[in-house]
């Protein structure tokens, strides 16, 4: 597909998911992101070889909470390699992205980094690696973006940190099986610093980039820093739990491996092609973006850029 077609589906899909944008729910428990405006859409297609399609709001900064469980999770691989898979799982929760109970009945094991668990889990490693692990993960994604405007928004990070009790809950309960190191306060600050980094879809799709190539790049760019296997891990990990307990219908609808947060941003790759994010704040009852998850279901089945092959009822459908 060159840069105009990628251009024209992209003009398509704003007009196909308008009548979307004002459905779904923002995420109260972070009360600052409830004063998004939701009718915000905005969607990037980058290609490995440098072409870049985007529209609507795709160069708008926003929230990208669990997004960032990507980014980390990349960070501490590269920093840890595969002990980090002594700490965390790689299987699919089949639960919400903020469960509780499953930690504690599977005695405080991680099923993989895309639950919060997990997450905190990963972010515990970070913690150990680096003194101020946040700010390793800024300068990696600005290098990665090349862009130096990422930064952490201070005003979801504060709203998050004073709000996040369940959080704080599986923190605990994972310190009490001895699943993290640091303190949990320290766990916290920086999860919570992670969540609240503040992309764009052009700049996030960036630094996705390198997991749809087959040689080996990292988010910054460094050649060979995360080896094959580790890239074919994550990017398998997106496809069974980027979405959550929704991750199998996402499977079977797109059929592209996804990383979503309840920012509304969702982030996928195209292994061989490049990688796309769209970016839209009403959520399903799943976290996931409505809109943002309708355009990428959209765009891979009229290119065909999907496990699923191109699909006509799709592009049918309203
Ligand atoms: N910061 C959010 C949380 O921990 C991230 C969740 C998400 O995006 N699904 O609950």
């Amino acid at each position: 597909m060159n840069n105009k077609d990628a251009q024209a589906l992209l003009t398509h899909i704003v007009a196909r998911v308008q009548p979307l944008l004002s459905r779904g729910v923002l995420p109260k428990y972070i009360p600052q992101l409830t004063h998004v405006n939701q009718l915000q859409f905005g969607m990037a297609f980058i290609t490995l070889d440098g072409q870049e399609a985007f529209v609507g709001d795709a160069d708008v900064r926003f929230s990208i909470q669990s997004i960032s469980k990507l980014f980390a999770l990349m960070l501490a691989l590269e920093r840890v390699g595969d002990d980090l898979w002594s700490r965390v799982g790689r299987e699919p929760s089949g639960r919400p992205f903020n469960e509780l109970v499953q930690v504690d009945h599977e005695a405080g094991a991680t099923r993989n980094p895309f639950v919060n668990a997990g997450a905190l889990v990963v972010t515990d490693i970070l913690c150990s690696c680096f003194a101020q692990p946040e700010l390793a993960l800024l300068q990696n994604l600005r290098l990665g973006a090349r862009d130096e405007r990422i930064d952490i928004d201070q005003g979801v990070m504060r709203s998050e940190r004073g709000s996040c009790h369940r959080n704080a809950a599986i923190a605990h309960l994972l310190k009490s099986y001895g699943s993290i190191r640091n303190s949990v306060e320290t766990v916290l600050d920086t999860y919570c610093r992670q969540c609240a980094l503040a992309m764009t879809a052009r700049q996030i799709a960036r630094c996705v980039l390198p997991l749809a190539a087959d040689d080996g790049l990292s988010v910054a760019g460094t050649r060979d820093s995360l080896k094959a296997a580790q890239r074919h891990s994550v990017v398998a990990l997106m496809l069974t739990c980027g979405t959550y307990d929704a991750a199998g219908d996402f499977a079977a609808r797109v059929g592209l491996p996804m990383k979503s947060g309840v920012g509304g941003g969702i982030v996928a790759v195209i292994p061989g092609v490049g990688s796309l994010c769209a970016w839209s704040p009403g959520l399903d009852e799943s976290g996931n973006s409505i809109a943002a998850a309708r355009a990428i279901e959209i765009f891979a089945s009229h290119t065909g850029l999907s496990l699923l092959g191109a699909r006509e009822w799709v592009r049918a459908a309203p």
